[in-house]
C-alpha cells in the first residue's frame, strides 16, 4: 500500500480501479485473452522488443555524432533493459500465467520495476526510473500503436490516472464511468480541478508520483476532502474509506434538503447563488442544486469538444440548449477564453513562451474577428429568447474593451439589416482578473453594466503564481492581503458606479472565503453546480454583522496565515450552528 499527498480539489471519496495515463496518454487496460491466444500475445511482445531495440539501435547509428556522452550512455541503458532476459522472461512468464496482454504485462512489469528502482537508496539506480517509463512507453507505441485505447469508450467506472489532464481530454471524457481523478501535475484552480468540481467527481492534484505509483488494474483510492491518494490499499484502509465515503453520501442528501430553501443570512441578506458551467447540460445541474441560472458560461469548450471550428449554428444552438434547460434563469455567456492551456497552444506552429501572458482571451478575439464574430451573432440572436448577458474574459485596458463593444454594436447593425432580432439592451460585461483591471476598475465600470471577478486568474496574476504549477501551489492564496484588497476596491468601484458585480472564481466555492466575500459586499456569486448546496449551508449559517467583522479583520491582517487561522476557527464555530 502506498499514500500519497498532494491537493485535495474535489470533494468525495473513490475507491476503484485505476486506468493511467502517462504522458503520452495511452491508457493500458487490465485485459485478459482466450488460452488459445497466449502465444500470439508473447509472439506480440517479442516483435515489439525486437522492433524497440532496432529502433534504439538504428537511432545510435544515426545520431551518435549529434550526442554527448550522458545521451549515449542513456541509450546503451535502455538497450540493456531491452535485451534483458530476466526482464523479458517476466513480462512473457506473466502473459502466460495470467493470460493478459502483451501491453498490459509490459506495464505490470516494468512499473514494478520502477517502484523498486524509485526506493532504493542508490541514486544511481534510482535515477533509472525515468528511463524504464521510457522503455515503456516505447514498447507500448509498437504494442499498441494506432490501437490506441481512449477515455471515451469505457466501460465499467474508474479512477483517471494522470501526469495530468488537458482540457480536450476532459471535454471528451465519458462521464458517467470516472469516478474519481488523481494528477501529477495541477493546483487549485487549475483545469482539471475546475472541471472535477462541476462534475462533482472527487479530485486530487498535485501528487507529483500519481503515475509512478499506480499501474492500470491496480485499486485505489481519492480522498478529495484530505487530498490523499492511496494506491492498492490493505483491507482496513478500504473499510475505514468505505465508511468515510458513505459519511460523505450522508452529508450530501443532508444538503439537498437545502436546494429548495432560499439563499438568505441570518439576518436576512439574500445572496444570488449562480452555476458556472462547461456544457449545457449543467444548466439543468445548477438548478437542480439550487442556483438561479449560470453566472458564467465558458463557451471555450465548445472549441475543445469539437473536431471542427464551431460555426454561428453551432454556438447559437448550444446557447439555446442551455436556455432550454435553464427554462428562466438568467445566463451569462462568456466569449471564448481559449489561449494560454486551451486550445490555441497545440494549433501554434511554435508554441508561446510565456502563454499565460500571451495571446489568449479578448485579446485572441480580437485578432481572429471571423470567430469573435460567429460568437457575437449566435449570442445576440439567443438574447431574444432569455435573459442573456455578456461577458467579456481578461481585459486589461478600457481600449480593449471599447473595441469589442464596438464589435458588439457593428454585429447588431448587421442584424437588423439582416431582419434578425436580438435584445438591443444586452447587458456587456467583463472579468476583473488581472490587477490592471482591478486598479482602473473605477474606470472600467463606466463602460460596463457589469462586473464578475474572476479570483482564479486574479490570484495568479497577483501574486505570480501559475495556477496549474504543482511546485508553487503552495503559494497560491485567496487569503493574501493583496487579493482581498483588490477585491474590495473592486467591489467599491462597481458600488459608485451602480454596475452589479459577481464573484466567478473558485473562491467562491470554498466554504472558508465565502463569509469574508459577503463581508466585503459581495452578494452574487458563481460556483460549480455540486457545490452550491455547500455554500447556500454556509449563507444560511452566517449574519451579514459578522461576515463584515471577519472581512475588517482579514483586511487588517498583513499575512494570509492569519487570515487563515482565523476563518478556520469562526467556521467551525459557524458551521456548528449553521
Ligand atoms: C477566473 O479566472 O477566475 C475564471 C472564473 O475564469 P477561468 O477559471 O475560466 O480562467
Ligand atoms: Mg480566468
Amino acid at each position: 500500500m502506498e499514500i500519497i499527498k498532494g491537493i485535495g480539489v474535489s470533494p468525495g471519496v473513490a475507491i476503484c480501479t485505476a486506468v493511467v495515463i502517462d504522458a503520452e496518454e495511452y491508457r493500458v487496460p487490465r485485459r485478459s485473452v482466450p488460452p488459445g491466444q497466449i502465444r500470439k500475445e508473447v509472439q506480440r511482445l517479442r516483435q515489439a522488443l525486437l522492433d524497440a531495440t532496432r529502433e534504439v539501435t538504428n537511432l545510435q547509428i544515426t545520431q551518435a555524432d549529434l550526442w554527448d556522452s550522458r545521451i549515449k550512455d542513456i541509450f546503451a541503458v535502455h538497450l540493456h533493459f531491452l535485451r534483458d532476459r530476466t526482464l523479458r522472461g517476466q513480462i512473457a512468464d506473466l502473459i502466460k500465467k495470467e493470460k493478459f496482454t502483451a501491453e498490459y504485462a509490459v506495464s505490470v512489469i516494468l512499473r514494478d520495476v520502477a517502484r523498486h528502482f524509485s526506493q532504493t537508496p542508490d541514486t544511481y539506480i534510482s535515477e533509472r526510473v525515468s528511463d524504464i517509463y521510457d522503455i515503456e512507453r516505447r514498447l507500448l507505441r509498437h504494442l499498441i500503436g494506432s490501437r490506441r485505447e481512449d477515455l471515451e469508450h469505457l466501460t465499467e467506472p474508474v479512477v483517471v490516472v494522470a501526469h495530468d489532464l488537458t482540457p480536450t481530454q476532459t471535454a471528451a471524457f465519458d462521464k458517467k464511468y470516472i469516478n474519481g481523478i488523481a494528477t501529477n501535475a495541477g493546483g487549485r484552480t487549475s483545469h482539471t480541478a475546475i472541471v472535477a468540481r462541476s462534475l462533482g467527481i472527487p479530485a486530487v492534484v498535485a501528487l507529483n508520483e500519481a503515475t509512478a505509483k499506480a499501474a492500470a488494474g491496480d485499486t485505489v483510492i481519492v480522498d478529495g476532502d484530505r487530498g490523499t491518494f492511496v494506491v492498492n490499499p490493505d483491507v482496513q484502509t478500504v473499510k475505514e474509506y468505505q465508511r468515510y465515503a458513505d459519511a460523505f453520501i450522508e452529508h450530501e442528501h443532508e444538503l439537498d434538503e437545502l436546494v429548495h430553501l432560499p439563499a438568505v443570512t441570518k439576518d436576512g441578506q439574500k445572496i444570488t447563488l449562480l452555476g458556472n458551467i462547461e456544457f449545457p447540460y449543467e444548466a439543468e445541474i445548477a438548478l437542480q442544486k439550487g442556483g438561479e441560472g449560470v453566472g458564467l458560461y465558458r463557451t471555450e469548450y465548445l472549441y475543445l469538444d469539437a473536431d471542427h471550428e464551431p460555426t454561428e449554428e453551432d454556438h447559437y444552438q448550444a446557447y439555446m440548449e442551455t436556455l432550454r434547460r435553464l427554462g428562466h434563469g438568467q445566463i451569462t455567456i462568456r466569449t471564448v477564453d481559449l489561449g494560454a492551456d486551451k486550445f490555441t497552444q497545440q494549433r501554434r506552429i511554435s508554441p508561446e513562451r510565456n502563454p499565460f501572458l500571451g495571446l489568449r482571451s479578448i485579446r485572441y478575439c480580437l485578432q481572429n474577428l471571423p470567430l469573435f464574430t460567429r460568437q457575437i451573432r449566435a449570442i445576440l440572436r439567443a438574447s431574444v429568447h432569455g435573459e442573456v448577458k455578456i461577458l467579456f474574459p481578461l481585459v486589461t485596458n478600457l481600449m480593449e474593451l471599447r473595441q469589442a463593444k464596438w464589435i458588439v454594436a457593428n454585429i447588431k447593425e448587421d442584424l437588423e439589416e439582416q431582419g434578425i432580432e436580438y435584445d438591443d439592451g444586452i447587458p456587456i460585461g467583463i472579468m476583473i482578473e488581472t490587477p490592471a483591471a482591478a486598479l482602473t476598475a473605477d474606470d472600467l465600470a463606466d463602460e460596463v453594466d457589469f462586473f464578475s471577478i474572476g479570483t482564479n486568474d486574479l490570484i495568479q496574476y497577483t501574486l505570480a503564481v501559475d495556477r496549474v504549477n504543482e511546485n508553487v501551489a503552495w503559494l497560491y492564496s485567496p487569503g493574501h492581503p493583496a487579493v482581498l484588497q483588490l477585491i474590495k476596491r473592486i467591489y467599491q468601484s462597481a458600488k459608485r458606479a451602480k454596475i452589479d458585480v459577481t464573484v466567478c472564481g473558485e473562491m467562491a466555492s470554498e466554504i472558508e472565503y465565502v463569509p469574508i466575500l459577503l463581508g466585503l459586499g459581495l452578494t452574487t456569486l458563481s460556483l460549480a453546480p455540486p457545490r452550491i448546496p455547500e455554500i447556500k449551508k454556509v449563507v444560511r449559517s452566517v449574519t451579514m454583522a459578522q461576515c463584515r467583522r471577519l472581512a475588517r479583520k482579514a483586511l487588517s491582517f498583513d499575512t494570509d496565515k492569519q487570515t487563515i487561522n482565523l476563518i478556520r476557527s469562526e467556521m467551525e464555530s459557524i458551521l456548528g450552528k449553521g
